[in-house]
């Protein structure tokens, strides 16, 4: 078996942030390159209406640059001197982002929570973990709380 690029799929909620660390060191051991993935929903696909497209775009430029900051903060100490580690941020449907870009990268495995974020969005697009599963080109490692934090 060869893993030598991993995708991790952040929403910045805990169950994300639970499975970073199975993803880092799965990294470690097999020299991988590790790809931080947080995709900002559609909303003009959201909405199905016809959406200012100026505005718009204004919104997703402020939001693109607060993911990317967020993402660089997701800073566990085991990821302390590894340096293979690039941060994503994509736009669309979270599951057909995350495989989307799993098949164009050749990714080998990706890393991610059973659970995530409560708010609206999981109400409009259900759970990415298990769209993420059945579509994944590649494994998929989905990483449970444990369960005394649930
Ligand atoms: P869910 O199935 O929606 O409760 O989310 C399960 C896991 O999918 C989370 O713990 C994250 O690892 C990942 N995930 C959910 N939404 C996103 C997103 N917008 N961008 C990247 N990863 C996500």
């Amino acid at each position: 078996m060869e893993i030598k690029r991993i995708l991790f799929a952040t929403d910045f909620s805990e169950g994300s942030s639970n499975a970073l660390s199975y993803a880092v060191d799965i990294a470690k051991q097999y020299g991988a390159k590790l790809f931080f993935v947080h995709v900002i929903y559609d909303v003009a696909k959201t909405a199905g209406w016809y959406v200012p497209h100026v505005s718009i775009d204004e919104m997703y430029k402020d939001i693109e640059k607060s993911a990317k900051a967020e993402l660089e903060k997701s800073f566990i100490e085991e990821m302390r001197g590894f340096k293979g580690i690039e941060h994503v941020v994509l736009k669309g449907t979270p599951y057909e982002e995350i495989c989307r870009f799993a098949e164009d990268n050749k990714i080998d495995i990706i890393v991610l929570g059973t659970h995530g974020r409560k708010g609206i969005d999981r109400m409009i697009f259900g759970s990415t973990a298990e769209q993420v599963v059945r579509h994944a080109p590649c494994p998929v490692l989905s990483v449970r709380l444990p369960k005394h934090s649930k």
